[in-house]
């Protein structure tokens, strides 16, 4: 615990350790850090400007920044048999743009997941930059969950695009890499459009050995975050295959060149200064996801994943693609129980189990009141739990929705979320026994570090 004289702020983050360690954090995209992480994350390497990339920067007195970021750029490469990373990404988001800006013109086209089918916001919802200066084109997943690949074909062939886009959020199986590559292999000119793979999500899982990895099946750039399943600080980083040239020289725009392009378009093009002590920590945690206990820590997500969603369905709830090959969940609580998302969140909330709400692909209009949750275990399973808790969870996740229906009946607005909040108090002594259950068990898997120091 921090003891300090900076007592407005740190008293919110002695209260924010408190909330993750009495909480179960099932939000898919979250994760908890090592001690090493922290440690990396809270040094000095905040003070140094080095803009530029190791043996050639803007500044002076990086020789030790220039070490640890190439230790980072090295582990990235070999965790992933990558040819060149670039690890200077502050964000997911920063690293799509980066390799949108490195490849394509303004106006070019980019066909990507839509978002209400399970892609991000950053493959070109209309509320993005990206999406004012490209022209995404949205393909579908069929009705059993899987890809639209014939859907994927038939855009491709029309619109010619120069990227085409294979990454998600809220996607349970594991993509057709080589199919996806046999579209673009199809195009008039083919040479014109790279594969590119937004793996934010699954990237620890194939670090870990559990999951197809794109770069291994033809794809060129691979983005990821670095703070989800591979459990590093947060950030982006961006894997690319090809010839690495010298970033000084002129380069032609060929996909030989792109890692020299990506490099340009993450600095200067679309970022200043990299955050070394975020990229020390990158490097620490990429040192931790080479070790054999990270590949054991995936083949757990994805048991525990499994196990969830088994004891989910057994409790009739409706999930979409009716299971999971990886670490998402996505309940249509909608079908399951007529409570909608944001309801069954806050609900789920009060009983220190967090997740998110989720639109469905089923979903029209706005995402405000979606029908679904998406819930994930690479958190639970840093805490150590398994099986039989993931059968504990279930049981108190149908408990609550449970209370919700008979919330809902007995509401008079049920339209309303705050009239279903305050019907849903009339069960506020079952939510405070299911609370404290919830406490006592999370309170058996302890935080791995809650502090730098
Ligand atoms: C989380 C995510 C991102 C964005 O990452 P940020 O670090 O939040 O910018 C991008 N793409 C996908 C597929 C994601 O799931």
């Amino acid at each position: 615990m921090s003891k300090n004289t900076e007592g407005e702020v740190f008293k919110f983050i002695d209260q924010e350790i408190t909330r993750q360690s009495e909480g179960l954090e099932l939000i898919p995209s979250e994760n908890y850090v090592s001690k090493n992480v922290l440690r990396a994350m809270g040094s000095v390497l905040t003070n140094k400007y080095s803009e530029g990339y190791p043996g050639k920067r803007y500044y002076g007195g990086n020789q030790n920044v220039d070490e640890i970021e190439q230790i980072a750029i090295d582990r990235a490469k070999k965790l992933f048999k990558a040819d060149h990373a670039n690890v200077q990404p502050h964000s997911g988001a920063n690293a799509n743009e980066a390799v949108y800006f490195a490849w394509c013109q303004p106006g070019d086209t980019i066909l990507a997941m839509s978002l209400p089918a399970g892609g991000h916001l950053t493959h070109g919802s209309p509320v993005t930059r990206s999406a004012k200066i490209y022209n995404f084109v949205g393909y579908g997943v069929t009705e059993d969950g899987d890809i639209d690949y014939e859907d994927m074909e038939r855009l491709a062939k029309k619109h010619q695009p120069k990227i085409i886009l294979v990454g998600y959020s809220a996607f349970m199986k594991v993509p057709d890499f080589e199919r996806v590559r046999a579209i673009r292999d199809n195009l008039k000119n083919p040479e014109s459009c790279i594969l590119m793979a937004d793996m934010a999500h699954v990237a620890g899982l194939i670090a870990g050995g559990v999951h197809e990895n794109p770069l291994e099946h033809g794809f060129h750039v691979m983005t990821t975050t670095t703070h989800k399943t591979l459990r590093g600080p947060r950030g982006g980083l961006i894997m690319s295959m090809g010839t690495v040239s010298n970033p000084l020289h002129k380069v032609d725009h060929t996909i030989d060149n792109l890692p020299t392009l990506i490099d340009r378009a993450v600095f200067p093009g679309t970022q200043g200064g990299p955050l070394e002590h975020v990229i020390a920590a990158k490097a620490v945690a990429f040192g931790e996801a080479l070790e054999p206990s990270f590949h054991t820590y995936a083949k757990n997500i994805v048991k525990n994943a499994r196990a969830l969603a088994d004891d989910l369905k057994a409790h009739n709830f409706v999930l979409q693609g009716d299971g999971t090959e990886n670490h998402l969940i996505l309940i249509d609580v909608k079908r399951s129980c007529g409570i909608d998302g944001k309801f069954y969140e806050y609900a789920l909330d009060e009983i220190g189990l967090t997740l998110n709400a989720n639109s469905l692909p089923t979903d029209k209009g706005a995402a405000f009141r979606p029908s679904g949750v998406r819930l994930g275990t690479p958190a639970m399973t840093t805490r150590g739990l398994g099986e039989t808790e993931m059968q504990q969870i279930a049981d108190a996740m149908r408990a609550v929705a449970d209370l919700c229906v008979a919330a809902k009946k007995a509401c008079l607005a049920p339209d309303d979320l705050e009239s279903l909040k305050e019907s849903l108090d009339a069960s506020a002594p079952q939510l405070k026994k299911l609370r404290a259950e919830i406490k006592a068990l999370a309170e058996k898997f302890p935080l791995p570090a809650t502090g730098a120091c």
